[in-house]
């Protein structure tokens, strides 16, 4: 009996949960390739290191841009690598199942992409199992998706935030954004562009963002140094960067995440809005590590936001009680072929 899986395929990070073992790989979504050979040189941790530090010829890429497969054969390859890696030998027979979840604004055409390159890179026929990514998110933070009350779910990614209110099993109403953290990283770098005249690499950006990030309660006394380029003399400069500073980077794409939950809080039927207003939101993906942002909502939309316990791991501790129970959860899960 092959072991199942569950796959998070993030814009920013991959997930894979096995059946009875739990999570086995944890890796960037980067693909590394030799453009000259259309090669693909290494996928995940190994790829990530070569982002900027690369010759010409290899370029670094994260196939799935704003929560869509960009590249499909590019995602086909980084499917297989981590397929690969957890069963070394794939026999015709010993082909594991698949849940895999993907972004809930996704079309026809793009599921059907996605099932080939699954089963393109392992998976067996006929048991590859899609399931939309905030439902995957509430599952994997114990809400109570089966019963008939609203439950809220704000996931921020890489590239996508996704919001949804889910009930009896089904997603009644959800939003999907493409503001989420990389946007954060644009408008630091851009804000130390203008205010420092430097520029910054776009890890370094996420550095600061991790370190620094408070929009609730910036304190002006927190700030780290940072080595960027001066764009007037061309040479290295070191700057010091605020709390503050980010707090005031940050701030618009932030407001324009909160902004798209009040947007769904809109078109939720009443009923389900009453629950979510006793239950509280449910905040999680990478971008609910931000310091400040469940108080910054709170204040904003005046209801109570609970911050996953593993943010990072909400989605694919989902698809893995999918796996789990496969049965039970027949109904939710969008089957293929
Ligand atoms: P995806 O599901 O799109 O792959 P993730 O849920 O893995 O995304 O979250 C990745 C995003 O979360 C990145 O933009 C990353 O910079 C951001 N992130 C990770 N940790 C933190 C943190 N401590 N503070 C703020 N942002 C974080
Ligand atoms: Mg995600």
């Amino acid at each position: 009996m092959p072991s199942n899986l569950g796959i998070d395929l993030g814009t920013a990070n991959s997930l894979v949960y096995m059946s009875g073992k739990g999570i086995i790989i944890d890796e960037p979504s980067v693909v590394a390739m030799d453009i000259d050979k259309k090669k693909v040189l290494a996928v995940g941790n190994n790829a990530k290191e070569m982002i900027g530090r690369t010759p010409g010829n290899v370029i670094a890429l994260r196939p799935l841009q704003s929560g869509v497969i960009a590249n499909f054969k590019i995602t086909e390859a980084m499917l297989k690598h981590f397929i690969c890696k957890t069963h070394s030998k794939l026999f015709n027979f010993s082909r594991p199942k698949v849940v895999i979840c993907i972004p809930s604004g996704i079309t026809q055409v793009e599921k059907r992409a996605v099932i080939e390159a699954t089963f393109n890179a392992g998976a067996k026929e006929n048991g590859i199992f899609l399931i939309e990514e905030p439902m995957a998110a509430a599952l994997g933070c114990n809400l109570q998706v089966e019963e008939p009350i609203g439950n809220m779910i704000v996931d921020i990614g890489g590239g996508t935030s996704e919001m949804a209110v889910i009930s009896l099993g089904g997603i009644v109403t959800s939003n999907s954004l493409k503001i989420a953290g990389d946007t954060l990283n644009e408008y630091i770098l851009n804000y130390v562009k203008k205010e420092y005249n430097v520029s910054i690499g776009n890890q370094s950006a996420e550095k600061i963002k991790i370190e620094l990030a408070n929009v609730y309660e910036p304190e002006e006394k927190k700030f780290m140094e940072i080595c960027g380029r001066d764009l007037l003399s061309g040479f290295p400069k070191k700057i010091f960067i605020t709390s503050l500073d980010v707090y005031n980077a940050i701030r618009e794409p932030i407001f324009d995440i909160i902004d798209a939950i009040k947007l769904t809080l809109e078109k939720t039927p009443p009923e389900l809005s009453a629950d979510i207003i006793e239950m509280g939101i449910t905040l999680t993906g990478g971008g609910a590590l931000i310091a400040g942002l469940d108080k910054l909502i709170e204040a904003e939309i005046g209801i109570e936001v609970k911050v996953a316990d593993e943010p990072l791991k909400s989605v694919v501790n989902g698809t893995g009680i999918v796996l789990e129970h496969m049965g039970q959860f027949f109904n939710t899960l969008k089957s293929s072929y």
